[in-house]
Parts: C-alpha cells; sequence; structure tokens
C-alpha cells in the first residue's frame, strides 16, 4: 500500500521516524512495505531476535510478503530489540508474544511509543485495545496507564488486536452501535498466513481444517468484547455481551472469513440492520488518514461473497467485507465478513492507529 490521502493541516512536514521491532517476521515485513513511502513516517531502524541482529537485512530476511522488498530497508543492518539500540521514539511491535511482553514494556519504560500487534498486553484494562474507526476515545486511557506504571514522557503501550477479532468487530460495530448486541456466535476460517512463517506445515494443512488455533477462541471472544467496550475511569470497560466463538485453521493464504450470528439488543427488521452496515462510515477522527479506506465496512450483495480470493485486497487490504447478511432462526442476525488478517488485522491496523495518534496530537513530535 503507498498511503496517498492528504495531510491534514495540523501535520508537520518533516516524517517521524518510527522502527520495527520483529521486522524479520510475517507481520514485521508488512510493516515495512507498508511504511514504504508513507507520507508520515520514516521507518528508521528494523530490529530483530539477536539471531539476526548485526546482519543486512536484505541478506537475512526470507521475503515473504506481497511485492518487493524496498531497497533502502535491505540494505539496512538489523539491530537488538534493546531500547538503547533503537533510537526512534515510535516503535511498532511485531515481535513474538514469547518475548513482547517485556520487550515492549522496556521500550515503554524507557519513553518511547509502541504500538503493537502482540497478545501480551491487549487486555489489560489501563491498555488502549484500539481499532481506529471503532473506539478512538479509548486512547484516553494511555493517561491512567503512564500514571499507574510511571512510564516517563510519551512512553506507553497501544495495542491492535487479534486479527480474527479486528474482522470481527470492524462488522460487528456498526450493528453495536445502532442496535445494542447482547449475544454473538461466531465461527472462524482463518488463513494459514496467520501463523507466521513458516507457519502450520504444509502436510498437516493441505486439504485438510484445523479445528484448534492455540488461544484464540479467549482472544477473540475477550476482544470483541473489549473492542466494542466504553472508557470508564482510567480503564475500559467490556461491554456486556455474551460471546461464544470457535476458531478453525483452513488453506486459504491469506484472509480470515468469519461467521457470525447476533442477538440484538433492539429488535430491528434486516432491512434496518443492512442499512446501518452500509451507512457506516466509522469515527470521524479516523477519517482521511493516510491508511484509512474510503469504507471500512463494505456490503456485498451477491449471495456467494465475501472470498478471501477476490475479495481481500478491497481497500488495499483495509477494508472488511460483509456479506450474507439474513434474518437468524436462533438469534436475531447473521452474517459473514472477511479481512486481510495481516494488513487490517496487524501491521495497517497498528500503522493507521498511529496515524489517528498524529491527528490527535498524541503522539510525540
Ligand atoms: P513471525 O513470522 O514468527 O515473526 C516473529 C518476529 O519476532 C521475528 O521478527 C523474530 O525475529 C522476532 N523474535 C522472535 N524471538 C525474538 C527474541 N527473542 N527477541 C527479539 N525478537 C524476536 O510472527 P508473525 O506472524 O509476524 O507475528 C508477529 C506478532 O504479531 C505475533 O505476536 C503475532 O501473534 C501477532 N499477530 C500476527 C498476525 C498474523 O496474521 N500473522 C495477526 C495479528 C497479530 P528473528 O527473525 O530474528 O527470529
Amino acid at each position: 500500500m503507498t498511503p496517498s490521502s492528504p495531510r491534514p493541516s495540523s501535520i508537520p512536514n518533516e516524517r517521524r521516524s518510527v522502527a520495527v521491532l520483529g521486522a524479520t517476521g510475517a507481520v514485521g515485513q508488512a510493516f515495512v512495505r507498508l511504511l514504504e513511502n508513507h507520507p508520515w513516517f520514516e521507518l528508521a531502524e528494523v530490529a530483530a531476535s539477536e539471531r539476526s541482529a548485526g546482519r543486512v537485512y536484505g541478506e537475512t530476511v526470507r521475503w515473504v510478503t506481497a511485492g518487493h522488498m524496498p531497497a533502502d530497508v535491505a540494505k539496512k543492518t538489523i539491530v537488538a530489540c534493546d531500547p538503547n539500540a533503537v533510537t526512534a521514539d515510535v516503535v511498532f511491535s511485531a515481535l513474538d508474544s514469547s518475548v513482547a511482553g517485556e520487550a515492549e514494556m522496556a521500550f515503554a519504560r524507557a519513553g518511547k511509543l509502541v504500538l503493537s500487534n502482540a497478545k501480551n498486553h491487549r487486555m489489560a484494562p489501563d491498555v488502549p485495545l484500539v481499532i481506529a474507526e471503532v473506539n478512538p476515545d479509548h486512547l484516553r486511557v494511555l493517561d491512567a496507564q503512564r500514571r499507574n506504571r510511571g512510564w516517563k514522557g510519551a512512553g506507553g503501550i497501544v495495542t491492535n488486536g487479534n486479527c480474527s477479532a479486528i474482522v470481527t468487530s470492524l462488522a460487528l460495530a456498526p450493528i453495536q452501535e445502532r442496535f445494542g448486541i447482547s449475544d454473538v456466535f461466531v465461527s472462524t476460517m482463518q488463513a494459514v498466513s496467520g501463523a507466521g512463517y513458516p507457519g502450520v506445515a504444509s502436510l498437516d494443512i493441505l486439504g485438510n481444517v484445523i479445528p484448534f488455533i492455540s488461544d484464540e477462541e479467549d482472544k477473540l471472544e475477550g476482544e470483541l468484547r473489549k473492542f466494542l467496550g466504553s472508557l470508564g475511569d482510567g480503564e475500559i470497560v467490556s461491554a456486556p455481551m455474551a460471546v461464544s466463538a470457535h476458531c478453525n485453521r483452513v488453506a486459504v493464504e491469506n484472509g480470515h472469513t468469519v461467521c457470525a450470528s447476533v442477538r440484538l439488543r433492539e429488535r430491528a427488521p434486516i432491512e434496518a440492520v443492512l442499512q446501518a452496515l452500509r451507512e457506516w462510515r466509522g469515527a470521524d477522527v479516523a477519517r482521511g488518514l493516510p491508511s484509512s479506506p474510503e469504507r471500512p465496512v463494505e456490503v456485498l450483495d451477491a449471495a456467494d461473497r465475501p472470498q478471501p480470493r477476490r475479495d481481500v485486497s478491497r481497500g488495499r487490504g483495509m477494508t472488511v467485507s460483509v456479506g450474507r447478511t439474513r434474518a437468524d432462526t436462533l438469534f436475531d442476525v447473521k452474517l459473514v465478513a472477511m479481512g486481510d488478517n495481516i494488513v487490517r488485522g496487524a501491521a495497517g491496523a497498528s500503522i493507521l492507529n498511529a496515524e489517528l495518534m498524529v491527528n490527535c496530537g498524541l503522539l510525540p513530535r
């Protein structure tokens, strides 16, 4: 993606230096690609494990993401994920969760703003878990986080969600906002790229469905409620809804599909639900940013859509496609949603959150 939207007038001309932690992995590579020619951010440093540190990025990384490796990044020397080795004040984290917890805290403690893809801090009540168009007001909990944890200056952790939770939350946000939701039953079909590289062994996944992804159901159930929750006194209060999730890995390269059945708080005809989905554009403050899609949610009318192969690139990977919206015999409404797990579900979501923070005056200058 080459972000091309106009710069809001409040944005300074100089590009802000940023770093990517875990830059060698699947999500890290997506950051590298999406940050190429970004109008507001300049990728100054790439960091990874001690195994990669000191080596040249282009000679170390097995490039598995779409498009080419940017030539200037290919020449960079990888640094260690140590706040003393990284000079940028803003860091995107695509670290493996086995190390992200401690590493991200060390960066925040050192006064750096961390925008994280890892699961470790997402559910802490004083950590914003943000989808720019859905709950930008949750960023305000950062003040409490800094007070609670004694972070200096601009230090802090802002997270984006699990990939299937982001797709589900975007599809359900217009319904929650208009009618309220009391119960959700959701079943996922998740792409292999969601497992990183090399991910699931080909002999396990080809011609197969694996009905288990470690921790995924807990993440989807908890994060959906937090995304759709509200800002309390120094903490985020999860939405009072019951959520039950089944998560499955399927032989799709990219694009997570979710089938959801929803019980509404305020009963409504299916036409009204469809209208809410069609009209929704998300929070004003998240519109017109370099990574904002024109439509965060796009309703597809064809009976056999969305499909990962045909719809995953809508909105440069930032649009969640919704189809098959119809009355449900057990609950009120059922639908199918699909989104790019690497762009909307990970790196693109993080970059959009950073743009949102610039737009709100919350990023260090
Ligand atoms: P990945 O391909 O396995 O990449 C992991 C990255 O972490 C690599 O850059 C690796 O560096 C680095 N790393 C591993 N151990 C380290 C250590 N001890 N110290 C410093 N760096 C270390 O994983 P991924 O799929 O990109 O996922 C990255 C994160 O994003 C995970 O937390 C994942 O749960 C989350 N996420 C992924 C998706 C998705 O669709 N893939 C979606 C949402 C969120 P080396 O190359 O040097 O080992």
